[in-house]
């Protein structure tokens, strides 16, 4: 993996300072409220007047197109982009990026993540930790050992009210991406997780 991206590495502009920057994953299943979190923290950041810019996969089409969109409805404006690389295009002079849905980007996006707090960015990033199988799901197993600060946010199970950290697929596809909401998925605890053959 290179820390290098040619001539994107020009477009960011280093920290004044040379103060290095951090990163935040906030991990869990679906309607784990990780994209709650994730608005909530960038909602501050806002407030301070601090540059915000937010990223979201062009897979995760689900809502809305520019705007990342909570399964309690809350939005935020968002950027979408189709490679982890391209987020550097786009940073500008942001100085606090979001970025949501992580497990949809490739590997390249740890190298992304780095490279922006290699030069001042907080970076807060979003994603499910585990696929529908309950396997770790790459690159957010990765950024977490990247992480400075890591938080695992965990749902209600539907079954039986206990805290839940699995999200149980219930239509019968065996794709890894599947985009869906409670439609074709729910939260489930590590008890009531049925893992499919
Ligand atoms: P994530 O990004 O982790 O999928 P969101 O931030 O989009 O989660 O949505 C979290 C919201 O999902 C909750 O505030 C709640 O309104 C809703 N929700 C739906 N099902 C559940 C559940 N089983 N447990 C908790 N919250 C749920
Ligand atoms: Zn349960």
């Amino acid at each position: 993996m290179s820390d290098s991206f040619g001539p994107i590495e020009q477009a960011i502009p280093s920290h004044p300072h040379h103060r290095s920057g951090w990163i935040e994953v906030i991990c869990g299943p679906m309607f784990s409220g990780k994209t709650e979190e994730l608005i909530r923290r960038l909602r501050r950041a806002q407030i301070a007047r601090q540059p915000v810019a937010i990223f979201k996969p062009v897979l995760d089409n689900r809502f809305s197109t520019d705007h990342l969109v909570s399964h309690s409805d809350i939005t935020m404006r968002s950027k979408t982009v189709s490679t982890a690389a391209e987020i550097l295009d786009q940073v500008g002079d942001a100085q606090v990026l979001g970025i949501d849905e992580a497990q949809f980007f490739g590997s390249d996006l740890v190298a992304v993540c780095r490279y922006l707090a290699d030069h001042g960015k907080r970076v807060i990033i979003a994603g499910l930790d585990q696929d529908y199988r309950g396997v770790p799901f790459e690159p957010v197993p990765e950024l977490l050992a990247e992480a400075e600060y890591i938080t695992k946010t965990l749902a209600i199970c539907v079954k039986c009210g206990a805290p839940a950290n699995r999200s149980q697929r219930i239509s019968s596809s065996s794709e890894r991406v599947l985009v869906g909401a409670q439609d074709r998925y729910e939260a489930r605890c590590r008890a009531c997780f049925e893992a499919p053959e």
